[in-house]
């Protein structure tokens, strides 16, 4: 049965022509759906009884099992999910003075292998479906009364390899009938897929697009990312500078530091040219250990050493203490384990 939470109101629209209702019917569900976040077809006060049971006949509504929460020292929060299949998958929740983000996956595992992520050591399992995407945020408001200001696409799995689910996803959470969360408040972050950036850039909404570039020349990142043998990076970068310009959009870059990997003063000086041609912004995330793993993160000067260099050369960068190490929940240590 299809769960009425993967359509688009468009797509609700006409699955309610279908059963002979007319169109104002797909708002009044979608704002019982998402603003009241109605669990069942009973809390659909405005349709009448023979309508009711003929959705509850014709849809199901989906909802997220919670299977575990993790709290780190720094108060970022881990949510372990159980999926309809029994499959598992992660969010993280990083609260700051301004801003509450809620970090979702999108796939469960993935199949893009770089080489120092957890979710890319278990491999590709699934995409998730649209209401499994929202789902995440709608247990965080609905359940947990976490009042959300902004949402990235930065969990399990490479969102732009699940580009139809994301992007319907993407529109539900959008629309002001919907959970009308502005699309600037939205980040989708990818390690590099060409097409998929311009799929995005196509959809017409300013959402913020952040890189994982993670090595500022080919042959270091073929060698940590392997996408990067079929959209090399002067490829990546196109696609990125198209993305801005035409969408008016500012792009981050994500650049995790390897110790003795991709943290040489050469290396700021390539990044920094990079981060000046698109006027960019770089993130630098020291990593974080994976047990299995053997990188380390550099020193703490050796960390600043490189954001001053980046800086040197003219580049907007930050130095981000990655949240959430103690819970495994900081960037590439999601892996989706029950445990
Ligand atoms: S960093 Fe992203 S794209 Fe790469 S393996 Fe991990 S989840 Fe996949």
């Amino acid at each position: 049965m299809t769960d009425i939470k993967d359509l688009t109101l468009d797509e609700l629209r006409n699955e309610m022509s279908a059963l002979g209702e007319p169109p104002y019917r797909a708002v009044q569900a979608f704002t019982r759906l998402y603003k009241r976040g109605a669990l069942c077809f009973d809390q659909f006060a405005e349709f009448p009884k023979p309508l009711r049971e003929k959705m509850a006949g014709r849809f199901a509504i989906g909802r997220l099992e919670l299977e575990g929460v993790f709290e780190a020292r720094d108060q970022t929060r881990k949510y372990l999910f159980r999926l309809a299949d029994g499959e598992f998958i992660e969010s993280v929740l990083i609260t700051s003075s301004s801003r509450q983000t809620v970090c979702l996956s999108t796939q469960v595992g993935c199949k893009f292998g770089c080489v120092f992520c957890a979710s890319g050591r278990r491999g590709f399992v699934r995409d998730l479906t649209p209401s499994e995407i929202t789902g995440q945020v709608l247990y965080l408001r609905d359940i947990l009364e976490i009042g959300l200001t902004n949402v990235v696409f930065m969990g399990m799995g490479e969102p732009l390899d699940n580009l139809l689910n994301l992007e319907k996803a993407v529109r539900i959470l959008n629309a002001p009938e919907g959970l009308g969360l502005a699309a600037r408040r939205m980040t989708v972050s990818t390690s590099g897929l060409v097409p998929g950036i311009e799929r995005l850039g196509a959809m017409g909404l300013p959402i913020n697009l952040s890189i994982s570039l993670h090595a500022p020349t080919d042959a270091q990142r073929n060698r940590l990312m392997p996408v990067n043998k079929k959209y090399p990076l002067v490829v990546l970068l196109r696609a990125g500078e198209e993305y801005r310009t035409k969408g008016g959009r500012m792009i981050t870059f994500e650049y995790v530091l390897l110790a003795g990997v991709n943290d040489t003063a050469g290396d700021a000086e390539r990044l920094a040219r990079i981060v000046r041609r698109l006027r960019a912004k770089v993130n630098l995330i020291p990593f974080s250990p994976i047990p299995g793993l053997e990188f380390a993160p550099p020193s703490e000067a050796a960390q600043l050493r490189f954001l001053q260099a980046l800086e040197k050369g003219g580049a907007r960068a930050t130095l981000r203490q990655s949240k959430g190490k103690d819970i495994q929940a900081a960037c590439g240590q999601l892996a989706g384990r029950a445990r």
